[in-house]
């Protein structure tokens, strides 16, 4: 039942694994997971597309006059078992990890207007509850109301290593220097834009997995999700 449902927000910096995280809690608790910064990144995308991105400028004016005829949705794969982001009907899943559109997706999302539409999209998604959303503003912004906040990090080697890892069993191509250098830019534009920075939510739970396998961190959040969960039956019951 929906009010037995909690909000799951997971926040953090850039390459830590959180889609890892916030997709594995999902599909165990059989929630819903929404990776929003595939959102940022699939506008991103159609800016490069539709030459709203010259050189080393971003039409921001061009691109909010163009925002109405962006269309993000996701749809679920039954074979990966994974919901995949569709930029107006088209599957960019894959089109949208490349180091193009890593380069320009900071500034892209830093953009009020372009903001403004994906967390009105993100909330209508999570209005049910029974969600895993994974970002940079969930806990803060998004959903402030959510009963179970992470703010994850790790240290910047280590998550340039699994992120370049990562790319290249895709066979993205990239350089380990370069993989960290943009995700270090990121961090930095992220943490320092006007629009929604990305900080940790006074509530918010921090998990540090420099050292933590995969299942480590998906029982630390599992126990803590079925502790609030318990906590929200009991009260609907009592
Ligand atoms: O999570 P991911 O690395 O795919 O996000 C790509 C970029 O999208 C981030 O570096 C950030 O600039 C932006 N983003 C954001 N707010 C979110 C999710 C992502 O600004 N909720």
């Amino acid at each position: 039942m929906g009010d037995r449902k909690i909000t799951i927000a997971i926040d953090g910096y850039s390459s830590c694994g959180k889609s890892t995280i916030a997709r594995a809690i999902a599909s165990r608790l059989s929630y819903n997971y929404v990776d929003t910064g595939a959102m940022y990144r699939s506008v991103t995308l159609y800016a490069l597309r539709n030459g709203l991105i010259n050189g080393k400028m971003l039409d921001t004016d061009g691109l909010v006059d163009q925002l109405d005829a962006i269309h993000i949705e996701f749809s679920f794969n039954p074979e990966s078992r994974v919901s995949e982001v569709l930029l107006n009907g088209e599957n960019v899943e894959q089109l949208i990890r490349q180091m193009d559109v890593n380069d320009w997706v900071s500034q892209v999302s830093a953009v009020a207007e372009v903001r403004k539409k994906m967390v009105k999209l993100q909330q209508k998604m999570g209005q049910g509850k029974g969600i895993a959303m994974d970002g940079r503003d969930i806990g803060t912004d998004v959903f402030p109301d959510a009963e179970l906040k992470i703010f994850m990090t790790a240290d910047p080697d280590v998550r340039a290593k699994r992120r370049f890892d990562e790319l290249e069993t895709k066979k993205i191509p990239a350089s380990l220097a370069d993989v960290k250098a943009n995700l270090l830019a990121r961090d930095h534009e992220d943490m320092t834009r006007k629009e929604s920075p990305l900080r940790k939510a006074h509530d918010a739970i921090t998990l540090d997995n420099t050292h933590l396998s995969r299942e480590q961190q998906l029982d630390f959040v599992y126990e803590l999700a079925i502790g609030l969960i318990h906590k929200k039956k009991n009260a609907v019951a009592g």
